[in-house]
């Protein structure tokens, strides 16, 4: 696991130690006894489990694809997930991607528990054919550990509805007369997945930082300004001004992100850069952001790279290196691709003050403490990119009673279900003087002690 997510996770354990107020029948060596356990629960896995699918390819080769399915921690309901499509996959970050929704279910009461799963290719590099293969496979190797009420898959980087398809599609054919539909969420809606899932990530991430400046600080601007609080300063200067913005990444969650800041009534938000895995456009009077996700359709996901391209769909943009954007001149720096962007390397070099991490674990934990200390304001991913799950949670209900719900009402209850979370977390985070990683965590940790505390786990 990763040294941020153990530190972070302990020093919560740490301080609902000392707080005689959590858990008051715990005293003395039982409390301490009980605390060793929660640390020792948390900072494991369950179970990891790890295939070599064989796949024959189309010009007749056959391989051996690692892939992995890690259940972290079921206490508050069955395992829940993506599964991540990428050459980096390794089994320490499939654990520290399965803890953080552990993490992230607890924060937000969504009643799953923590998992995750990879498959070790670029995808890019497979046939549709191939691709489905390697679906197939996946399921029939952990078809034993899968399942509505066991541990349900979603889409991640590299995924989306076609591989989910193929999957339900396969779990059905071996788990005949068994329910399925809620086996794999982030399906297509004709396949009994929910309208609204596919932006509900992209959404949900634009929507945090919306209701933190718009929602809460905006109406607060007097007391916060009047505060000692760190990152109650930087935030009130961002308000009701204009703001540039960046977005690095442009796949589910980017591109989502992207479009709801360029529409957005509320904020005057110009998007002057956005990036994938081979470039970052940038145009300091504002990107046409509908153009390009347009683009990217038709493109296999990928944003222009040559000044023709651009030409063609009448963009205007400058091309830049695709590292770029992390230190561009900006308000506010929205992270979409993948984990370990913000580093020991380039902390210096970040100028946005406002940071939402859209996708996991995308700052490592001496860029976290550097910009912290600097009264950066960091929406960090468990509060932030939980609307996947959020939705995911809603297709599985929406599975299990085969009602389906209107887009609207999927995502009233998406940004309802996020404001509940805000309104608990953030007077606590301008109110004291942790990053709001770290009260996110408490606020998770506290929901997961308690409840293994009550299912009498911490012996
Ligand atoms: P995706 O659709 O595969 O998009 C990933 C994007 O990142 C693509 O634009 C990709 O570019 C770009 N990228 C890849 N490597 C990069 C690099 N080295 N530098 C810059 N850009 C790079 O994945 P996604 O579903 O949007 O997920 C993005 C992040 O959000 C991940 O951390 C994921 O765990 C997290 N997340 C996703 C969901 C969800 O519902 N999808 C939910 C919660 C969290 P190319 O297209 O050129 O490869």
């Amino acid at each position: 696991m990763e040294e941020q997510t153990r530190t972070i996770v302990q020093q919560s354990l740490n301080a609902l130690l000392e707080n005689e107020t959590f858990l008051p029948e715990l005293k003395g060596d039982m409390r301490k006894t009980a605390f060793t356990s929660l640390s020792a629960i948390l900072s494991t896995p369950n179970q990891i489990h790890k295939s070599f699918l064989r796949i024959p390819l189309e010009e007749g080769e056959v391989i051996r694809i690692p892939s992995y399915r890690v259940h972290h921690n079921d206490a508050l309901g069955p395992y829940k997930g993506g599964i991540r499509f990428h050459e980096s996959v390794n089994e320490e970050e499939v654990v520290n991607l399965a803890f953080l929704m552990t993490l992230k279910n607890a924060l937000h009461n969504v009643p799953f528990g923590g998992g995750k799963g990879g498959i070790i290719i670029d995808p890019k590099a497979f046939t549709e054919r191939e691709l489905q293969r390697i679906c197939i496979k996946y399921v029939r190797y952990f078809n034993n550990v899968l399942g509505p009420d066991k541990d349900i898959p979603a889409p991640d980087v590299g995924s989306g509805e076609r591989e989910m398809d193929w999957m339900m599609a396969e779990y059905k054919k071996i788990n005949q007369g068994q329910p399925y539909l809620g086996s794999f969420t982030g399906k297509s809606v004709v396949n009994g997945g929910s309208l609204g899932r596919r932006e509900a990530t992209g959404k949900g991430v634009y929507f945090t930082f919306r209701y933190l400046l718009n929602d809460y600080v905006k109406p607060n601007e007097e007391t916060l300004a009047a505060s000692s609080n760190p990152f109650a300063k930087t935030a009130v200067e961002y308000v009701d001004r204009p703001l540039n913005v960046a977005v690095q990444g442009f796949g589910n969650v980017g591109s989502v992100t992207a479009l709801e800041a360029f529409r957005c009534q509320h904020i005057q938000n110009k998007v002057v850069a956005v990036s994938d895995r081979n470039v970052t456009l940038f145009n300091a009077d504002g990107l046409d952001i509908p153009a390009l996700v347009n683009f990217t359709a038709t493109n296999r996901g990928d944003l222009p790279t040559t000044p023709e391209q651009l030409k063609e769909i009448n963009v205007s943009a400058e091309i830049r290196s695709r590292e770029e954007i992390l230190t561009m001149n900006v308000d506010v720096l929205f992270l979409a691709a993948l984990e370990n962007q913000l580093t020991d390397q380039n902390k210096e070099q970040i100028k946005a003050r406002i940071i939402v991490e859209g996708a996991n674990a995308p700052t490592t934990k001496e860029a976290d403490d550097y910009l912290s200390e600097k009264g950066v304001v960091i929406i960090p991913d468990i509060l932030a990119n939980a609307g996947g799950v959020i939705v995911s949670y809603l297709e599985w209900l929406q599975g299990r009673e085969t009602q389906f719900y209107t887009e609207e009402q999927v995502h009233t209850q998406l940004l309802e279900k996020m404001k509940n979370t805000m309104d608990i977390i953030l007077p606590q985070y301008f109110g004291d003087p942790f990053p709001l990683r770290q009260n996110c965590y408490i606020h998770s940790v506290t929901r997961l002690s308690t409840v293994l505390y009550k299912q009498g786990k911490l012996y």
